[in-house]
């Protein structure tokens, strides 16, 4: 299936690493540009330069996404650089364990703006181009925002309200034909992963413990997976899907997790 993307512009947050690196290497391989945006400076660098090697289009702008200002500068730039913006990923954000008992009010704020702020500074800046494109953005969110996890209230709050975010600019931005969804990832091997799994005393058992209640397979969500849902959607062959919130995580969220046993026969 020709996804019709090539010469595209695409910015993802987070592009550099995990899920949001599978997305920018997915975009490339299919024709189209990643504009790769994050706080990892070498891990951008190195990301576009392998792509370019490979004959593929690729840009890294390093930036810390905390507040307005570098959203707009990041924007400006791709501006300058590319002249479109095709698409937009919200992707970059980290599970930082700040909740109610472990956690106090600046922790909370400082979370929100990690988390939360910069996919609406990101949307807000990047609209005029998206109008001019008929773009998409697609938000990633987490199943915390649906299951709960405990001890990570702004984590799951941004999570949340990045489902709204999805619903709302999704009406918002009907008269301009640019469609907004969402991917609700739940297990997924990526460093933020590994960095969360090692504060286990025994991550392994406890890893072993996560895949068995994962239905489809008993296995980890791969990155790649999530990318390939990523990129159908910003293309126009999701022309007629807006507002949603999809789910891929092997079942995880919605399945009976007693499943598992079945499935390990
Ligand atoms: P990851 O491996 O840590 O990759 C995320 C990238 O985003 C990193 O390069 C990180 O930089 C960068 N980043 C994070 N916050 C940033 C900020 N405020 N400004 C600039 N760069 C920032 O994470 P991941 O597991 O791929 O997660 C990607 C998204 O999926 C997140 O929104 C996460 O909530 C969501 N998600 C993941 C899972 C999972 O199982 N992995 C499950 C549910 C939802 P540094 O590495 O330098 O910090």
């Amino acid at each position: 299936m020709d996804l019709h993307i090539k010469d595209k512009v695409f910015i993802i947050t987070g592009g550099a690493k995990g899920i949001g690196e599978a997305i920018s290497r997915t975009i490339a391989e299919e024709g189209g540009v990643p504009v790769i945006v994050g706080r990892s400076l070498e891990a951008g660098r190195q990301l576009a330069q392998s792509l370019r090697k490979k004959g593929h289009s690729a840009l890294a702008i390093h930036k810390e996404l905390g507040n307005a200002e570098s959203c707009r500068e990041v924007v400006e730039e791709v501006m300058a650089t590319s002249g479109r913006i095709d698409g937009l990923v919200n992707n970059a954000g980290a599970n930082d364990g700040i909740g109610l008992e472990n956690g106090d009010p600046e922790a909370y704020l400082r979370s929100l703006e990690h988390n939360l702020h910069h996919y609406y500074f990101m949307a807000h800046y990047a609209l005029p181009a998206l109008k001019e494109a008929r773009g998409a953005i697609l938000n990633i969110s987490s199943k915390t925002a649906i299951t709960g996890q405990g001890g990570t209230s702004a984590y799951a709050a941004a999570k949340g309200a990045q489902l709204a975010f999805t619903r709302e600019w999704a009406v918002e931005l009907l008269p301009y034909s640019i469609r907004v969804n969402a991917i609700v990832p739940a297990e997924v091997m990526t460093p933020l992963y590994r960095k969360w799994i090692e504060t286990f005393d025994e991550p392994e058992k406890r890893l072993k413990e996560t895949e068995k209640n994962i239905p489809l397979g008993n296995r980890m969500t791969q990155s790649k997976e999530i990318a390939d849902m990523a990129v159908f959607l910003l293309s126009e062959r999701a022309a007629h899907i807006t507002g949603q919130h999809l789910f891929v995580d092997g079942g995880y969220v919605h399945l009976d997790r007693s499943l598992s046993v079945i499935a390990m026969r």
